[in-house]
């Protein structure tokens, strides 16, 4: 490695994808230094996105169990939810990852500084007023809520804002269709605030399979969500201490405590200094890169939600780590698969996915695609008075029946996809499948028992 400079790679960015990259960069015995803006590391996955989402997730699926308790014989009496109480356990919790982070970067020698980071050039980056080079510069600023521009759009909050909120709010209105929306609606809705929905168009998540649409509006729906389709907000006003919402075409949504807007994410790349590097963007701002997570210049690389790739924290994991092994461990021509990346949704209830949805498996191969489907009541459920549907299809692809998609939703799908997604990623065929014994009484053998 050549020392001519201050570093061998410097990461713009202490979240999933900079953090990864030199955490295992620095293993293999390079000189790294990361530099995060925030005061702690961690990024928006730690900090203000899976973490946190996940702690209130699994608070408001406590509070499904207390409702479905006395099915199975509890008497139970509710005292009180703790909002404040939660939310102080998850920081703790989030304060802890965030000093684990700080502690094995140390042991992997990678120096960390905090401040804003911008290029100077394609080999030096300038921060708190000091400059450093390196041979070569990693990317990973991530993105950040996009807030649309309406009167009266600073009464409402993002989804950071949501992690920030001291207190439950009562009446809530989410705008929004992605996943990200729904979970916020969803848990919002099981801890017992009263939730309404704001979508654009009919349906939500409409990049999802149309089954896992369909059957999450019905659930939400079930659980009390409001849904306010074919709503396209215009303004917002404060009216008698609370906000009103009006549609673009005049309707009013009344009285809530707080607004949520989570109507998508754009880039943090406006104040990088990339025109300084040469460094290139599309239209909507994000990096292009190529297999290798290099952009247009050479010593630069980009990873995660900046590069707007299936935005996802095991993604920018995924490919920080492959860049350091092909770089510094001499892993040629290892870089990440961008096809076949499971997913879930922490909604109520969950959803998992993993490769196409029906639609675009009938785009690719026509006639050739083969769906198996099942609809049940899982056993939790036979029992509780709350009902609420297991729905899982599986899409095959020619005379092997190959499998090319899995989408789920019920009860604990989202622990399910992992291993159905290895299966996949080794070409699983709808016979490999039949051919494994369930495992009884689960929902999950109802995919390896499809007819
Ligand atoms: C509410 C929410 C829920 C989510 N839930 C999930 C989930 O369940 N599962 C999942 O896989 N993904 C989830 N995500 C997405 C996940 O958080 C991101 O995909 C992931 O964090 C991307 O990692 P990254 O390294 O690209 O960016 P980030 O983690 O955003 O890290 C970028 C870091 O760079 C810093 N930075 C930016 N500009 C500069 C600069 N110029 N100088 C220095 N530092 C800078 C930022 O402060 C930030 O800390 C969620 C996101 C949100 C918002």
């Amino acid at each position: 490695m050549t020392h001519s400079f201050d570093y061998d790679l410097i990461a713009i960015g202490g979240g999933s994808g900079g953090i990864a990259t030199c955490n295992r960069a620095g293993l293999y015995g390079a000189r790294t230094m990361v530099i995060e803006s925030d005061p702690v590391l961690g990024g928006t996955c730690v900090n203000r996105g899976c973490v946190p989402k996940k702690a209130m997730w699994y608070g408001a699926s406590m509070a499904h169990a207390l409702r479905d308790a006395p099915a199975y014989g509890f008497d139970v009496t509710v005292n009180g939810f703790s909002w404040e109480a939660l939310v102080e356990k998850r920081e703790k919790y989030i304060s802890n990852i965030n000093n684990a982070y700080a502690s094995y970067l140390g042991k992997n020698n990678v120096q960390i500084v905090h401040g804003y980071a911008r290029l100077l050039d394609a080999n030096t980056v300038e921060v708190n007023g000091e400059k450093h080079s390196a041979e070569r510069i990693i990317l990973a600023p991530g993105g950040y809520a996009r807030v649309p521009e309406l009167p009266g759009k600073e009464l409402a909050i993002t989804s950071d804002g949501f992690f920030e909120l001291k207190q439950q709010p009562k009446k809530v209105l989410v705008l929004g269709a992605g996943y990200i929306a729904v979970e916020l609606a969803g848990m919002l809705q099981a801890m017992g605030s009263d939730v309404t929905l704001g979508i654009r168009h009919e349906n939500f998540l409409r990049d999802f399979d149309l089954m896992l649409q369909e059957k999450l509006m019905e659930e939400m729906q079930s659980d009390g969500v409001t849904m306010a389709k074919k709503f396209s907000a215009a303004r917002l006003d404060k009216v008698n201490g609370l906000i009103d919402v009006t549609g673009e075409s005049g309707e009013v949504l009344a009285g809530f405590d707080s607004v949520i807007l989570a109507i998508g994410r754009s880039p943090a790349t406006d104040n990088l200094g990339l025109d300084k590097a040469g460094v290139t963007t599309d239209a909507r701002g994000y990096i292009p890169v190529d297999k290798f997570q290099q952009t247009n210049v050479p010593s630069i690389f980009a990873i995660g939600d900046v590069t707007g790739q299936a935005e996802l924290t095991p993604v920018a994991i995924a490919a920080g780590r492959r860049l350091a092994d092909r770089i510094y461990d001499g892993q040629e021509g290892r870089h990440l698969n961008y096809d076949l990346i499971p997913t879930a949704v922490f909604s109520h209830p969950p959803m998992g996915t993993v490769g196409l949805t029906e639609v675009q498996a009938r785009e690719a191969h026509g006639d050739a695609v083969k769906i198996y489907e099942a609809s049940f009541t899982a056993m939790y459920n036979a029992f509780t008075e709350h009902k609420s549907k297991t729905s899982l299809k599986l899409i095959c692809v020619g005379d092997e029946e190959k499998v090319v998609g899995i989408h789920m939703i019920g009860l604990a799908v989202d622990e399910m996809l992992q291993g159905f997604a290895v299966a996949m990623r080794m070409g699983a065929c709808k016979r490999d499948l039949d051919d494994t014994i369930a495992v009884h009484p689960t929902s999950s053998e109802e995919l390896v028992t499809l007819r």
